[in-house]
């Protein structure tokens, strides 16, 4: 099913995502991964793709390059956030094909559904509601992805596919103390408490919103998974007005309830605080994994392991730096 020579190129395989992708597909045996960093390629750039495509006799894309952050970052950075999105995909994928590339895997994002859709969130729900105002425009050139594959596959028979992952999180997450998601923020933040021995860490929001996780190295196997999935298969299981696919765990947990849990797993034996005045984003964000799961993918990581595996790397990480 694998064509272990086959020509992959892994688009953001600096980025949390795009790294587990190529450590699975280097595990699988895959020998010819093609990387360009940022100063090699600016995905923006719409001629240095072309270029690059045109160059590179490219068989298969994981678009994994996204720009991405936490609540915060979302709401503060806007424009950063929809427009190197649209560019970078409108400019991959079309690259993609215009140098014939048959096989290309969009990675998106579970907030491309409506704020108040029904939970579990089905494939089917994307654009029957508002989205969530935090990340709208992060949302919508999410979606542009997912339709620019559709209209590819609609009008030139491309076998271009999505997968929406839940919040992701693990080794290579970004820490940022204000522009990074839940898990990361609250790793620093406990953390650096238990060093500096505070009574208190202070979480953002009421601590009620629920939100599903998946350790990243499962979001790499699921990608793997559906990029080799057979094309009749594939478009049984989906179809060209719905050509996306969720990947989650299937389990969601509060904010608090994750505190804690962070918390166990840092050590860290103070209080935990909540700040309302900051916000809460979405209420719940927990997707219908069925189909995924239908077709023989389960996730391998349950969340106190992976994030003690992720607490690990980041002790490495503070150590290095
Ligand atoms: P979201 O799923 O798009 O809302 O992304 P986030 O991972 O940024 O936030 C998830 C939830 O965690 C929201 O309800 C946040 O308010 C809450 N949260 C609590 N503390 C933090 C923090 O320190 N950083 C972030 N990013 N979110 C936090």
């Amino acid at each position: 099913m694998h064509n272990l020579n086959a020509k992959v190129y892994v688009a953001g395989h600096s980025g949390m995502v795009g790294s587990a992708i190529i450590r699975h597909l280097k595990s699988l045996g895959y020998k010819n991964i093609i990387t360009k960093s940022h100063t090699e390629l600016d995905l923006c750039n719409q001629q240095a793709v072309q270029a690059f495509f045109s160059e590179t006799e490219i068989e298969q894309v994981y678009l994994a390059a996204a720009k991405v952050g936490g609540i915060h970052a979302n709401n503060t950075y806007p424009a950063e956030f929809i427009y190197q999105n649209l560019m970078m995909e409108a400019n991959i994928i079309h690259a993609a094909h215009c140098h014939g590339v048959e096989k290309l895997l969009f990675l998106g994002s579970s907030c491309i559904y409506p704020k108040l859709a029904d939970q579990p969130i089905n494939e089917k729900s994307l654009l029957t509601g508002l989205l969530e105002p935090t990340n709208e425009p992060y949302a919508v050139a999410k979606i542009a992805g997912i339709k620019l594959c559709e209209s590819y596959n609609r009008q030139y028979d491309r076998d271009y596919r999505s997968i929406m992952p839940t919040n992701l999180y693990g080794p290579g997450d970004n820490y940022h103390p204000e522009n990074s998601h839940v898990i990361p923020a609250l790793i620093r933040r406990f953390h650096e408490a238990k060093i500096s021995e505070s009574p208190e860490v202070v979480v953002w929001g009421t601590g009620t919103p629920r939100r599903e996780f998946l350790f990243v190295d499962d979001m790499a196997s699921a990608s793997v998974f559906i990029m080799n999935l057979p094309k009749a298969q594939w478009q049984s299981t989906v179809n060209t007005m719905c050509s996306h696919i969720n990947a989650g765990s299937g389990i969601d947990h509060s904010i608090r309830e994750l505190a804690q849990t962070i918390s166990k797993t840092v050590g860290y034996k103070g209080n935990i605080t909540f700040d309302t005045s900051k916000p809460d984003g979405t209420p719940r964000k927990l997707m219908d994994s069925t189909l995924l799961r239908d077709l023989g993918w389960s996730p391998e990581h349950p969340l106190e392991e992976g994030l003690a595996r992720a607490y690990s790397e980041y002790e490495k990480g503070t150590i290095r730096q």
